[in-house]
């Protein structure tokens, strides 16, 4: 049986991978697309959810794939209308967004999915099992990109609620807190905010362990780069293990060993995911990234940095 699904929000992540994804998945029927201003040739199309509740298209399940600040109502109205629901990262502005959106989809006894895409890979399963039992006692984050090319033209992304290089810095943090041992928390950050925007465009955080023990735990997210992106993480054990994640946390390394170069196919095995949850109708929902985030807000050293321009052609900046 095939799960007929609706997008939600038809921008850049939806056209790029969610509705390529769906097409291939056989598990999964596009009946319709949801947008103020795009539409799928071929496919019925609403301009708000409340428009797709009210048609005669028969739907199970949506993927939200809006900007995160007004995910939770959209959710609401999903789930109200009795639809199981799939989120894009981050999967809402604040934490308690995102519990209250749990608590309405156990409520309403329908699946709901928080993906955190850069989790899936063969990499970092295989990392996550070679940390198991080991005390991490050095991290590197480094994931610098440009946000011409990720984000072009977005206003959203300076906007509150936007997070700014929190974007792609949560998919670096959802990938940390898969694979490691223990969870770890924030002490101390900077966030370097451009004067025409809220959210950051830069943010150096440094990393305690629960337990007090010594530890050197740093990430830099940066959306400043030019030429190649760079998104990697380096992970040290007391007992000498040196781990190096690079291309996003495909290419494990261990003690300079290449161990594997894994397949890039996040989204197919996010859809393959959420068949297996429709199926055993159960939740997938972890607060970890978007809590180490919003701490790393909360304990940021503000630092006010030149207006941000878009590269010519881009934006309205
Ligand atoms: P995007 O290109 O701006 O697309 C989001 C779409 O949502 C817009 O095209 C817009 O379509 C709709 N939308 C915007 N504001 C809305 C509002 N206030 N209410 C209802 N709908 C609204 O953004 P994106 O890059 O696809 O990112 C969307 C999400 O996916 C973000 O959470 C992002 O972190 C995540 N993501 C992005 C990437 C990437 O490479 N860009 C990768 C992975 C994950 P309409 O105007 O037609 O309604």
């Amino acid at each position: 049986m095939s799960h007929k699904i609706a997008v939600v929000g038809l921008g850049k992540i939806a056209t790029d991978q969610h509705v390529p994804c769906i097409s291939k998945n056989k598990k999964f029927d596009l009946v319709a697309t949801v947008s103020r201003n795009n539409a799928l040739a071929g496919k019925p199309h609403f301009s708000t959810i409340g428009e797709l509740i009210k048609s005669k298209v028969k739907v199970d399940c949506v993927a939200l794939c809006t900007p995160p600040s007004v995910r939770l109502a959209i959710a609401r109205e999903a789930l109200d209308a009795g639809y199981h629901v799939l989120i894009e990262k981050p999967p809402t502005p604040t934490v308690g967004e995102m519990l209250a959106m749990i608590e309405y989809a156990k409520k309403k006894k329908r699946v709901l999915y928080a993906t955190w895409h850069s989790r899936y890979n063969d990499a970092l399963d295989l990392a996550k099992k070679r940390l198991k039992g080991k005390t991490v006692n050095f991290m590197r984050v480094n994931w610098r990109e440009d946000v011409n090319k990720w984000h072009p033209g977005q206003e959203w992304i300076a906007q509150p609620g936007g997070f700014g290089v929190f974007d792609p810095g949560i998919n670096a943090l959802s990938a940390v807190t898969k694979i490691l041992p223990e969870p770890v928390f924030v002490e101390a950050s900077k966030i370097e905010v451009p004067e025409n925007w809220s959210t950051p465009i830069g943010v150096e955080i440094s990393f305690k362990r629960g337990d007090g023990k010594p530890a050197d735990m740093q990430a830099v997210f940066d959306w400043r780069q030019r030429g190649e992106q760079t998104w990697e993480i380096e992970i040290g054990t007391t007992d000498g293990m040196k781990m190096k994640l690079t291309h996003g946390g495909s290419v494990l390394y261990i003690n300079g060993k290449l161990i594997i170069e894994a397949k890039l196919e996040e989204y197919e095995r996010i859809y393959a995911k959420f068949a297996k949850l429709l199926k055993a109708k159960k939740s997938d929902t972890d607060t970890a990234p978007l809590q180490l985030i919003c701490d790393a807000y909360m304990m940021a050293k503000p630092v006010v940095v030149k207006k941000f321009v878009w590269d010519a052609g881009i934006g309205k900046h």
